[in-house]
């Protein structure tokens, strides 16, 4: 169980919780709705631990539903991964549509591709909860760095488009990707016109003021100290004030180490870092990614990028398997920009930040009901923009008695614990992602 003294300064990851981490994101977004910590002890029918996209999305819905929702966030909303991360928009899930058809089979594989769709649409509706529509650009394209893989993504290009209809995404050989990317470092990829990028804390606000004006109590800065069962209901204790509640979703993404021993041992925290650069001449700018797209790449440590609307570019890419984030994070993230793009050598770093996220062992969501009337949705292992605020509405509608095809879905997918136990559990997980991050040296 956490502390109050631990989590009323800081984040597990020992960031201040106070305010939203130094960030481009942080830097251009409009006022968050106006909330208070909780101060009193309160009984409610549901509440949802966590603000990021997945509690963000279970209390909208609830809400919208009518029901008596309160979220607690421990820092002010969207403080997690979802106001801070890359904004790419990417169909489907971490594991691709083969892998999801060996290990589940076609029907549940399609089904899944189903949801990834229905989740797609959904950001859309909630695009329009932003006057600037999140600043959303479409066009998302995956770049093969290594040439033996490109004949892989062309055979999952062709597999998309006879298995699942999907001809939204097209193959790209090497000269093009050449003319699409300013890099020297691709040899071809694919390019999925359904895909994009946002400003991911617009949408997290959006979300949120959709939510308060539904009817949700919103409770920023109110850190769930610990959740305990009594005969009738669950009880969460923050350091001013209580809730009782019958139903409770933990949405907590890779900040909650130690507060739910189920939730541990099925999901681990990793940190990412992205850094923006100064605003570039917006021809400068616009030469580095033909039509404004965004881009991945198909490293195991992936690289991700794109241009913001002030035409700096945005790029992810380093993790480390720590809370603790690097001293200097525009240092972290500069050597691996300039490896993809070293004619930006004279570009200031403006802005840098880490943020972590939540994986799981298969890198599949876990969304279950963990004991009666406790739920937990989580571990979208990077790539949670489009899928976590869908899944969370899911988990709404489950806790509230709705029928939810993709909750039942998704409460069906295996969900191996992380092996090691709670001691040997962290260590294990370095070791492996160690030895695949040091794979894209090679
Ligand atoms: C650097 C980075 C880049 C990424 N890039 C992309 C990308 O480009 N595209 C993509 O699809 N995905 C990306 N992701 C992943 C994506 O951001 C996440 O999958 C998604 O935001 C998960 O949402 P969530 O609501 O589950 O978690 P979060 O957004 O982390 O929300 C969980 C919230 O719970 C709160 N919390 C934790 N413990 C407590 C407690 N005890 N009491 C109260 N509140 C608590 C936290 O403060 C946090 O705000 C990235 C993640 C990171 C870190």
């Amino acid at each position: 169980m956490l502390t109050s003294r631990s989590i009323e300064r800081a984040g597990p990851s020992g960031e201040d919780t106070r305010r939203h981490p130094e960030s481009w994101y942080a830097a251009t977004a409009p006022q968050p709705p106006a909330a208070n910590a909780l101060r009193e002890s309160v009984i409610t029918e549901y509440c949802v631990v966590g603000g990021g996209f997945a509690g963000l999305g279970a209390a909208l819905r609830l809400a919208q539903s009518g029901k008596e929702v309160r979220l607690i966030e421990a820092g002010p909303i969207g403080w997690g991964a979802s106001g801070r991360n890359g904004g790419q928009v990417h169909i489907g899930w971490n594991k691709e549509q083969p892998w999801l058809e060996k290990h589940l089979g076609k029907p549940a594989a399609h089904a899944m591709w189903d949801i990834a769709l229905a989740a797609r649409a959904n950001l859309d509706t909630l695009l329009a909860l932003d006057p600037d529509h999140c600043e959303f650009r479409p066009g998302h394209i995956h770049a093969d760095h290594k040439r033996g893989f490109v004949a892989e993504t062309r055979a999952h290009v062709a597999h998309m488009r006879e298995e699942y209809g999907y001809d939204a995404l097209r193959a790209v050989d090497g000269d093009e990707i050449r003319t699409l990317v300013a890099s020297a470092n691709y040899h071809g990829g694919s390019v999925d016109a359904g895909g994009g990028h946002l400003h991911p804390l617009k949408l997290a606000l959006g979300m949120a003021r959709a939510a308060v004006a539904a009817g949700a109590k919103l409770h920023p800065h109110s850190p769930c100290l610990s959740i305990e069962r009594d005969s009738k209901a669950w009880r969460i204790t923050t350091p001013q004030g209580a809730i009782r509640a019958h139903k409770v979703l933990m949405a907590t993404g890779g900040y909650a180490k130690g507060l739910l021993g189920e939730v541990d041992a099925h999901v681990l925290p990793i940190n990412n870092y992205i850094a923006t650069t100064a605003p570039l001449d917006p021809a400068r700018a616009a030469a580095l990614i033909a039509g404004n797209r965004a881009v991945s790449d198909s490293r195991f440590v992936v690289y991700y990028f794109r241009v913001t609307s002030d035409h700096r570019l945005l790029f992810g890419g380093g993790e480390s398997y720590s809370y603790a984030m690097p001293a200097d994070i525009a240092g972290f993230v500069r050597p691996h920009m300039l490896r993809i793009f070293p004619q930006l050598h004279d570009a200031a770093i403006d802005h840098a930040w880490g943020g972590t996220l939540a994986i799981t062992p298969q890198r599949l969501p876990y969304v279950r009901e963990v004991q009666p009337n406790l739920w937990a949705c989580n571990g979208f292992s990077g790539v949670g923009v489009v899928l976590a605020p869908y899944l969370g509405a899911a988990l709404g509608e489950a806790m509230a008695g709705i029928e939810s095809a993709a909750f039942e879905s998704l409460r069906r997918l295996p969900a191996p614990r992380f092996p090691g136990g709670p001691l040997l559990r962290w260590p294990t997980m370095v070791a492996a992602l160690s030895f695949f991050a040091l794979r894209d040296r090679l």
